[in-house]
């Protein structure tokens, strides 16, 4: 005798069957958008079952960024407050680095800075003609360094000296990247990845249960020789930043330059670090501790890393007989791709 409770549980289980067969099975698609941003480019990969066009809408999200943390841009927020405009006042993307840039440069004591603007400048990595540099120069530019001279209040900077200038180069590509994965979430897209200029956020897995994977690049002898592959690693529901010295530098009279300054001495830095990799749930985050990890070296990160065991970092670097070599932690070795 069947009681009616297992009547209504026959019904129910012959409705769900019904329902399943009856749904129409949609394919994900496979979409790429792609442009230029922030000087570089920004390359979108995503899988889903709608076609629109997101592009228009990620350009005016690109578009609105540049107008906040662009120090390219003479009338973006950033510029606007280092040429002291009294009229300027911070917007939410604008905190949301500032806040972040503060917490990072405390916990690496300074090795990340955005108060490096001026030295950046003078240096030549920013929209001016460098300045002939010297101990001299650099020890007028050195006061005007130090992320505890720099506070928003109310949406004001306040600086305590007004030649302070402020960079989120090192800092601003990652948020961009968060930015628009947080538009793709809001689409309801749960599977993709977002590449900013080497900024990268994986976001679920792919339709065939696979993880993204993100190639890790072998530096180069010279900024345009051709890219090969150092290391893969895959990723879920994570970020990778990677910093480089390999890419953006100068050579003057056989010196090399880079585009990363120490904030500690007022120079680029010089030691044996060819690139460094950060992971982290946040592709801002990624980026700032990478541009750190770029100014602290290898042994010096080493030490860090012994005190911040949260950080998955990976090393490419030259030894005194020039090999290139490489140092990562347990965790980012977990995520390699085995060859
Ligand atoms: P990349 O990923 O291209 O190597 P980064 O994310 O490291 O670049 O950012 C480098 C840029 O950040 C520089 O061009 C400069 O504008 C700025 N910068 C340089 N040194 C520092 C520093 N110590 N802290 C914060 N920003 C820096
Ligand atoms: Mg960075």
């Amino acid at each position: 005798m069947i009681s009616s409770i297992q009547k209504f549980f026959f019904c129910l289980f012959l409705y769900l069957m019904l329902a399943a067969s009856c749904k129409p099975h949609k394919e994900q698609l496979l979409i790429k958008i792609g442009g230029e941003t922030q000087g570089t480019y920004y390359a979108i990969t995503y899988y889903s079952q709608d076609s629109s066009d997101l592009q228009p809408a990620i350009d005016s999200l690109l578009n609105r960024f540049d107008s906040t943390a662009s120090t390219y841009k003479p009338n973006s927020i950033i510029s606007r407050m280092n040429n002291n405009d009294p009229n300027v006042k911070a917007d939410a993307m604008f905190e949301t680095i500032f806040r972040k840039a503060i917490d990072v440069s405390e916990k690496t004591d300074g090795a990340f800075d955005i108060t490096v603007g001026s030295l950046v400048y003078a240096w030549g990595f920013g929209l001016s003609n460098r300045l002939k540099m010297n101990q001299h120069s650099v020890d007028s530019l050195l006061p005007l360094v130090g992320y505890e001279k720099v506070k928003l209040e109310k949406g004001k900077l306040v600086k305590t000296d007004p030649r302070i200038r402020i960079d989120y180069n090192a800092i601003a590509q990652g948020y961009a990247v968060d930015v628009i994965g947080a538009f793709l979430d809001s689409k309801q897209i749960e599977s993709y990845l977002i590449d900013i200029g080497g900024e990268v956020l994986a976001r679920g897995e792919k339709p065939d249960d696979e993880k993204w994977s993100v190639a890790i690049e072998k530096p180069t002898q010279n900024a345009d020789d051709d890219r090969s592959i150092q290391a893969v690693v895959l990723l879920e529901d994570m970020a990778i930043s990677t910093s480089g010295s390999y890419r953006k530098f100068y050579e003057e009279n056989g010196i090399r330059y880079s585009h990363t300054i120490d904030p500690a001495n007022g120079y680029p830095v010089k030691h044996s670090t060819l690139s460094v990799s950060v992971l982290a749930k946040d592709c801002m985050t990624a980026d700032a501790f990478a541009t750190a990890f770029m100014v602290m070296g290898v042994e010096n990160g080493k030490i860090f890393l012994e005190k911040h065991k949260n950080l998955e970092v990976y090393f490419i670097y030259t030894s005194p007989d020039n090999t290139i070599m490489t140092y990562y932690t347990k965790g980012f070795e977990k995520l390699l791709k085995k060859v």
